[in-house]
């Protein structure tokens, strides 16, 4: 845990509450449809394959791989000046859901497309954990 965490915040809303509580705990919670199994990230009011408002969550095994990335070098927020360059990840997770977040634990020159990640949580304050992805192994 560290005070000194500069970047944004999640804004929890409770459409996604239940997901950031579940990562305060280290835990990979995704929104998913209980009429047709569909599973989905950023949490939504409808499912986003059948419409349906019958809704859940659900565990992944939090794997997945790099979907794709891109390295910043210009820190567009005052909390990112100390931070470039760094990725932002599209991680594509075994169950299908795609995951805008970060690749840790490796230097951004040995990123690829089609990394096998898992996830690995970074805590920002006392009770708010962000998911990230480090490569499998690592
Ligand atoms: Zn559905």
């Amino acid at each position: 845990m560290t005070s000194e965490y500069e970047k944004p915040m999640p804004r929890v809303t409770d459409l996604d509450r239940p997901h950031w509580e579940a990562a305060a705990k280290h835990q990979l919670l995704i929104q998913s449809c209980n009429d047709c199994g569909h599973m989905w990230f950023p949490p939504a009011e409808n499912c986003p394959n059948c419409l349906g408002t019958n809704l859940g969550w659900k565990e992944p095994k939090g794997t997945g791989k790099v979907h794709s990335f891109i390295i910043y070098h210009q820190g567009w927020l005052p909390g990112y000046l100390k931070s470039t360059p760094y990725n932002v990840a599209i991680i594509q997770l075994d169950e299908g859901p795609r995951f805008i977040s970060n690749v840790v634990g490796i230097d951004n020159d040995d990123i690829e497309v089609d990394m096998p990640v898992q996830v690995t949580f970074e805590d920002v304050a006392p009770d708010v954990s962000i998911p990230r992805f480090k490569p499998v192994g690592k």
